[in-house]
């Protein structure tokens, strides 16, 4: 595989795309993107994400242009289903960060952590240095810094050049990030990773396994942080009811 995706690996849900891709074609890609110093922006799309690249065209045009758009949500998957297409298996965010971060580790590639808090960030990089031992960490740096700091962050990522910089500054802040500073950081790879710095600081555990399995992680989080279902709740009933009727409306065409 090159470092351009098969135009016949990517699909639309409600204009926006989602590359079909198996896990090791996606680390085969960004390896391929790493070793010609190529930039690469990764989104790891969920129906929330979608739903606001909707309402936001900022957002929806950053979220459309991503190099790379891999299937994290359960709900994309079924959106999938509607249109015929079978036996996706999801690509989560944080799995796709995991097989990264062992080929970084493999490569020796220098990578950086933007975002979360303070004590999450130091915990994380203790963490994924002990089982990741090859990864050179180039910079860190929690996501809680004030307008002004920025262009000084952006200076020091410049100055010590990570081939992948990891983003958790929650959706749309990360998407919003990446793209503001896409020229300037066009060396490396960045992807959004959410909240994977609490998983990976174990301030946060990923769904058991019974739950991943039939896609109710989205179930799980929501258990463990009430606060997340009205976040969750409205749009991803409406997100799977719009796909249904576009769906509708293609075949009428
Ligand atoms: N975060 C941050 N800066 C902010 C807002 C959020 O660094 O200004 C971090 C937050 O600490 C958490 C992550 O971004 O580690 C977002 O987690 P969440 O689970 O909300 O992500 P999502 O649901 O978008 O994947």
């Amino acid at each position: 595989m090159n470092n351009t995706l098969a135009a016949k690996n990517r699909l639309e849900i409600l204009n926006f795309p989602v590359d079909l891709i198996k896990m090791e074609d996606a680390v085969l890609f960004v390896e391929n993107k790493v070793m010609n110093r190529e930039f690469c922006h990764i989104v790891t799309i969920n129906p929330e994400m979608i739903m606001n690249g909707r309402k936001d065209n900022e957002l929806g045009n950053i979220l459309k242009k991503a190099d790379l758009i891999v299937p994290d949500g359960i709900g994309v998957i079924i959106a999938l289903k509607y249109y015929g297409i079978k036996d996706i298996p999801r690509l989560p965010g944080i799995e796709l960060s995991s097989n990264l971060l062992k080929k970084c580790s493999e490569k020796k590639y220098k990578i950086g952590f933007l975002g979360a808090q303070k004590d999450v960030i130091d915990e994380a990089c203790k963490n994924i240095k002990a089982k990741y031992p090859g990864v050179e960490i180039v910079f860190k740096r929690d996501g809680y810094f004030i307008d002004e700091d920025e262009s000084a962050i952006i200076e020091e990522i410049i100055d010590v050049q990570p081939q992948i910089l990891f983003v958790a500054l929650g959706v749309p802040k990360q998407e919003l990030f990446i793209n503001r500073h896409k020229k300037i950081l066009s060396f490396a790879t960045m992807i959004g990773v959410g909240g994977s710095f609490d998983v990976w600081a174990e301030k946060v555990k990923r769904a058991p396994v019974f739950f991943r399995k039939f896609g109710l992680e989205w179930l799980y989080r929501t258990i463990k942080q009430p606060a997340r279902l009205k976040r969750i709740f409205p749009v991803l009933p409406v997100f799977l009811i719009k796909v249904l009727l576009h769906k509708l409306s293609m075949r009428k065409d």
